[in-house]
Order: C-alpha cells, then sequence, then structure tokens
C-alpha cells in the first residue's frame, strides 16, 4: 500500500490502570523499552510517550507511576479521583494526549494484547487509516464463561442495533483528527467500541494474538461487565423500546382472540371454566407490564443523567510535561 504520511508520528500510548501494583512496573518496563525501539527505528517520533491513567486505584498503582515517571521520562500519568471505569479512563488518556499526539493507541495495562502489533498499527496509519481497530486471533486465553458471554453479547449488541467490529476490544489507534472528532461527543454514557465504528473515517484491521494475564486477577468483575453491556446496548440503539411494543401488540392480540373465544364458548352456554389460564394470563401480562416498565425506566434514566452533563471523570493529579504531581486546577 502507499505512504501518505510522510513524517513519523508522535504516539501516545493510553494505559488504563485500576488496582495493577502486581503488573504495572513490568508492563511500564516492556512499554519503555517498546516506544524506545520504534523511536531508533524511526518508525515513531522522539517525543512520543506512555499515558498511565490511574481510574481510582486503592492500591500502589499511582506510586508506580510517579516512580516511572522520575526514572524515565517517556511517561505521562493522570489520576482520576474515583473509580470511573475503564472506558473513562481511555477516554480521559486520549482526550489529555491529543494536544500533543499524532495519534494514540489504547491498551490494558496487563499487556494481554500483543504490543508487537504496534508496529503494525502504525504502518496502517502511515498509510492514511485515521482508525485502526485491533482484532483478537483467538479467545484462548479466556475462560469457558468469558467466552460465552462475550459471544452472546456480541450477538445481542448486533442484534439489537449497536455494530461493532466483531472480537475487538480497546486495543485500538486513532488519528488526531478521529480524537478531535471524538472530543466533539458530550455524552456521558459512552461505548466506544460502538461510537468510534459510527464516526466513519477511512479505517482498517490489526490482527494480533491474545496472552494469559501475566499477574494479578481480572478488574473486570461481573457486575462491571453487565454494565458495560447494558451501558452499551441503551447508548447505541433504542431497539429495545420497539421490540417491546412489538411484545404488547401480540400480547393485545392473544387477548383478543382469547376474549373471542370465551364469547363463543359463553354463547353456546359451556361452563366458565380455565381459572388457572385466567391467572397465568394476567401474572404474564402483569410480568411483560413489570419489565417494559423497567427498560422505558432504564432509557429515561440514561436522558436524566445526559440532561445534567455532569463530568466524565475527574482528574485528581496530572504528570505532564516535567511537572511531576501536578494538582490540577
Ligand atoms: N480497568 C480500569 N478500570 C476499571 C476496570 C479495569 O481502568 O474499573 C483497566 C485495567 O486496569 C486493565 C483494563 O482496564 O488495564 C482491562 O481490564 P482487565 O485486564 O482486568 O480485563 P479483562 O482483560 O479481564 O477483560
Ligand atoms: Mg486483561
Amino acid at each position: 500500500m502507499e505512504v501518505v504520511r510522510k513524517k513519523a508520528p508522535v504516539l501516545y500510548l493510553v494505559i488504563p490502570c485500576y488496582n495493577e501494583e502486581e503488573i504495572l512496573e513490568g508492563s511500564m518496563d516492556i512499554l519503555s523499552d517498546k516506544i524506545k525501539r520504534l523511536i531508533d527505528k524511526e518508525v515513531i517520533d522522539p517525543l512520543s510517550k506512555v499515558v498511565c491513567v490511574d481510574d481510582g486505584s486503592r492500591d500502589r498503582t499511582w506510586d508506580i507511576i510517579l516512580q516511572g515517571s522520575k526514572k524515565d521520562d517517556v511517561f505521562r500519568g493522570l489520576k482520576f479521583s474515583r473509580n470511573y471505569g475503564h472506558q473513562n479512563a481511555i477516554l480521559a488518556g486520549m482526550l489529555e494526549s491529543r494536544r500533543n499526539a499524532d495519534c494514540v493507541v489504547t491498551i490494558d495495562a496487563d499487556l494481554q494484547q500483543d504490543i508487537e502489533a504496534l508496529d503494525d498499527f502504525i504502518a496502517k496509519y502511515m498509510e492514511g487509516c485515521d482508525v485502526v481497530y485491533g482484532v483478537r486471533n483467538n479467545r484462548d486465553t479466556d475462560g469457558a464463561a468469558k467466552k460465552l458471554t462475550a459471544l452472546a453479547f456480541y450477538k445481542l449488541m448486533n442484534n439489537l442495533g449497536a455494530k461493532t467490529i466483531p472480537n475487538s476490544a480497546d486495543y485500538r489507534l486513532l488519528s488526531k483528527k478521529a480524537l478531535n472528532t471524538l472530543a466533539e461527543y458530550p455524552e456521558s454514557n459512552m461505548f466506544l467500541r460502538g461510537l468510534i465504528p459510527t464516526m466513519g473515517f477511512r479505517s482498517d484491521i490489526v490482527y494480533f494474538d491474545v496472552k494469559d494475564r501475566t499477574g494479578g486477577q481480572s478488574k473486570y468483575t461481573l457486575k462491571k461487565m453487565i454494565n458495560l453491556a447494558l451501558d452499551g446496548i441503551t447508548s447505541m440503539s433504542i431497539r429495545p423500546l420497539e421490540l417491546i411494543m412489538i411484545a404488547g401488540g401480540f400480547f393485545c392480540l392473544l387477548a383478543l382472540v382469547i376474549f373471542i373465544t370465551a364469547i363463543i364458548d359463553w354463547a353456546r352456554g359451556n361452563v366458565v371454566q380455565g381459572w388457572t389460564t385466567m391467572v397465568a394470563l394476567i401474572c404474564l401480562i402483569g410480568g411483560m407490564n413489570l419489565i417494559t416498565t423497567g427498560v422505558v425506566g432504564l432509557y429515561v434514566g440514561k436522558a436524566y443523567i445526559e440532561a445534567k452533563k455532569r463530568p466524565r471523570y475527574i482528574i485528581d493529579m496530572m504528570i505532564w510535561d516535567g511537572s511531576d504531581d501536578t494538582e490540577k486546577d
């Protein structure tokens, strides 16, 4: 492919970190080494950096970032005032970096995603892509439960109208242009995997291998996963509301049919029977009603949160441009 961009880009790597004290030091060494190798090969600009976003960790994560940045100028750091979640951590990293960077790649702190794929990401960027998605070759490292839930989630998402690139997570490159566009999306409920494909731009895919977590445990608890799935669906699609209307119509029709048969039975002089069916139907329709109210309530609730326009995250401390541990005001 033809190279469109001539100058080696300033690359900022964004790393969301939540209680990662077991592995962060090791990961930072590997990332710093990788950045330096890319600089030596003149693939990226010498001003390239690694931005660690501490998502309100309660362990030594911030100390590790602080120490790392004192030893090695390649590191930048952001510290959230509390845990705002993975999506907000990468969002903050990307938005802060876009002032200095030509392109940003987001990657998890546990480095389960193969960092050697960075060369391919940059190559695609040089070819003129503004968005490059990392797509995993395998799911061998995930347990059966995670595999199944992930698969079900992507199937459901696609059926509900929120298109995502299959098997792509948040290992992704965005150019400055794409980042500036992303910054114009004001919504609090952001699901980057679904949102970024809707922005358009020239995009491509890079395949990478997935490895085991070297230490610590997955920070994505079941609760966080369910929340991500719900946010994904409710932020990208109103399909559930339409489905409810269809279900409502179906039950109205059913009721009509039952009503007509009841009248025919009565006209024929049959004794009124079918108490059980009656009660069962009442329960069914009552249940449907509750679910419906719940789903509508979910969307109303989301609209309420969006209407308040609260900040998506609050940065407590920053290590940026030589100054360390700056209080952000
Ligand atoms: N993470 C985060 N905030 C959270 C949960 C996770 O910033 O509330 C980060 C975590 O530190 C890691 C990345 O998100 O860098 C992915 O998390 P993890 O590896 O635990 O998820 P998994 O690989 O099991 O999906
Ligand atoms: Mg992981």
